[in-house]
């Protein structure tokens, strides 16, 4: 095939759910679309995902996304229901609308199913899903992309032309260099949850076309995980996740509180990034259990019950005995607000957090 070869309407670049979406959409309304994905499988971080939510109104949104674009937010909020309406109109099962992660609101769906039905119904309107096919670079014609070379499976580069090509490849979560340079050094050892294929291909193929990239500093969403305890198997990412430190005081090795927990977990967890070693002690407040462990309430409105602690002990986490067998409550003296409490009173504080690098909107 040629650069010559008649443009198809869409050129997806990029499998998850972002590309997914936008392909099966423009062909139910009668694009012709291609999907490239280079994973083996369709998907990417959503297959992880169980939650399709957001912030119930621009004020909430504000508070827990500080430094957030306020026109992005706009577009998620004033297209949610839209999309609530979409997901079910594929036949997928989407549950009322419940509590999410203490401040969100969104509802429960199968996204298996989700993706698959997407995955149908671009087929089924005739157009192609290539996977293991990689986007490598851009067909440009006097500044204009009409298109994208993509690596197939066995080898060989087709360049596929289009009259609008999507770049859906996430974020750069992949890379560890990228995310040394764009989201904090530290960021380098971070552990990996969320899926390994978005290595910011999208990022340099759109740097290729001249585009303009968003403002230093715009963080990452990620949570606390007990430290010490390897992320290598996806199935105990959700299992994992402290997803309640709002319920929680947070302290950095040298003692002291750095960040106001109760916003909410992906604030403390970026906060956390730029503590020494990234990592923290976590001493849990009110919530928590009859057996001592805190409660895991955001995670019971996510549908879960499950707690990370038997998870992470069988993993290699410790913590203090006190935390499983008294009524928690925090280490006198520490308060909301940045206030330390004596370095020997984190001696048996030893449940430390590192984070997930992804460009991912929840879970
Ligand atoms: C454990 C976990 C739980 C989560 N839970 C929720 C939840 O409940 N609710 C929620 O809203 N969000 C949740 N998220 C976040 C959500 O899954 C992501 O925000 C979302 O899936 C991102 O979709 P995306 O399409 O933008 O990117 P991705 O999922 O990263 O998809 C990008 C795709 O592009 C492909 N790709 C990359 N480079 C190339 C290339 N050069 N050529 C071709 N293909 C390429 C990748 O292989 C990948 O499949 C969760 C994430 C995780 C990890």
């Amino acid at each position: 095939m040629t650069d010559t070869q008649a443009p198809v309407d869409l050129l997806v670049l990029g499998g998850g759910m972002a590309g997914l979406t936008a392909a099966a959409s423009a062909a139910s309304q009668g694009a012709q679309v291609i999907l490239v994905e280079q994973g083996e499988q369709v998907g990417g971080s959503a297959i992880y995902a169980g939650f399709a939510w957001t912030a119930p109104s621009p004020d909430v949104m504000a508070e827990v996304n500080p430094h957030g674009d306020p026109d992005l937010a706009d577009v998620l909020l004033g297209g949610f229901d839209r999309g609530v309406q979409w997901i079910r109109s594929l036949g997928v099962d989407c549950r009322p609308a419940v509590t999410v992660l203490r401040y969100g609101r969104g509802h429960q769906f199968d996204t298996t199913h989700y993706l698959s039905a997407c995955e149908q119904r671009i087929k089924e309107h005739g157009g192609d899903v290539l996977t293991r096919a990689r986007a490598e670079s851009l067909l440009m014609d006097e500044g204009t992309v009409h298109g994208a070379r993509c690596r197939l499976p066995d080898g060989s580069l087709r360049p596929i032309a289009a009259k609008w090509t999507m770049l859906a490849t996430g974020g750069f979560q992949g890379d560890p260099v990228l995310r040394a340079q764009l989201i904090h050094p530290q960021a380098r050892d971070l552990q990996l949850r969320a899926n390994p294929h978005s290595d910011g291909d999208g990022l340099r193929l759109g740097l290729s076309a001249g585009a303009a990239v968003g403002k230093p500093g715009a963080g990452f969403y990620g949570h606390l995980v007990p430290a010490g305890v390897p992320l290598s198997d996806p199935s105990t990412f959700v299992d994992l996740a402290l997803y309640y430190s709002e319920h929680a005081l947070l302290f950095n090795l040298e003692g002291d509180r750095f960040v106001d927990e109760t916003i909410g977990d992906h604030i403390t967890t970026m906060a956390l990034l730029a503590q020494p070693g990234a990592r923290g002690s976590w001493w849990p407040t009110g919530r928590c259990t009859g057996s001592g462990s805190p409660a895991p309430t955001s995670r019971a409105s996510r549908g879960s019950t499950s707690s990370p602690w038997p998870a992470a002990a069988v993993r290699g986490a410790r913590w203090p005995r006190a935390w499983r067998t008294s009524i928690c409550s925090p280490p006198t003296g520490a308060t909301r607000g940045r206030r330390s409490v004596p370095r020997s009173r984190l001696s048996t504080a030893i449940l430390v957090a590192a984070a997930r690098a992804a460009r991912t909107t929840g879970g």
